[in-house]
């Protein structure tokens, strides 16, 4: 029997990419090595402790997804969203792929949110949707220009791409890496305003970003972090 290392399973409704506004259970694994400087769930790095068994995950993933009304009238999410901490680390991946057999057989969408610094085929195999994040200069973190082609040469339609911006020395790189990449535009690339937990809502940087974008050609689509204008942004698991 699979133990999987998790970090919460709870449902709520996806507050950015393309997905935006999608109701969804979320199963955020706990463990990542990558470290990126402006990470808001740092509360997933450690590798400790929160171990369940696969029954146990997919217990919770089905309670998570009935929703009863009050009038008593039962419904069902059939969405599920893999995230973390960082799915796709080696510790993890065994696990990803035998999870996202067992929800794809139940019928469920399934999402991968992937930290962009691997790239696990079988995956695109089982799954309906991957979000492949390329980091920015300011995330301390460097995503690798040929996995990035490869993604995109190999997996263009069931992916987006996602890279969180602060400034604009982050917006000028993601243009130069898109321009050096020959524009691609068979995959939707996704900007999101920086948006740290410590922070009042960013109002003048995600004017600026949308206002570079523009400047740009808009190649991009901006799209920010609605969960946290709504719960404001040190909130976990909404
Ligand atoms: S990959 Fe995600 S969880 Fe890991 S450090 Fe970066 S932002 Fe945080």
């Amino acid at each position: 029997m699979s133990v999987l290392n998790i970090n919460a399973i709870y449902r709520t409704t996806e507050g950015e990419g393309i997905h935006i506004g999608t109701p969804q259970v979320f199963v955020r694994f706990q463990g990542c090595t990558i470290g990126c400087v402006n990470c808001d769930s740092k509360e997933t790095w450690d590798f400790s402790g929160h171990l369940k068994t696969m029954n146990e995950v997919l217990e919770a993933v089905e309670k998570e997804s009935v929703i009863v009304s009050e009038s008593g009238v039962k419904r069902r999410i059939q969405r599920v969203s893999i995230t973390g901490g960082d799915p796709f680390h080696p510790k993890h991946e065994s696990s990803v792929l035998e999870l996202s057999r067992i929800l794809k057989s139940k019928g469920y969408f399934v999402n991968v949110e992937a930290a962009g610094t691997r790239i696990v085929d079988q995956i695109f195999d089982i799954i309906d949707f991957v979000s492949f994040d390329v980091k920015t200069p300011s995330t301390g973190v460097k995503t690798s220009e040929k996995l990035l082609q490869r993604l995109i040469d190999q997996y263009a339609s069931k992916s987006q791409i996602k890279s969180v911006i602060t400034d604009q020395k982050d917006f000028e790189y993601i243009y130069d890496l898109f321009f050096r990449l020959g524009q691609p535009q068979n995959i939707p690339w996704v900007l999101t305003p920086c948006y740290e937990p410590h922070e009042e809502f960013p109002k003048e940087r995600f004017v600026a970003i949308l206002k570079w974008n523009e400047e740009f050609g808009s190649p991009f689509r901006v799209i920010g972090q609605q969960h946290k204008w709504i719960h404001g942004p040190s909130e976990l698991n909404v």
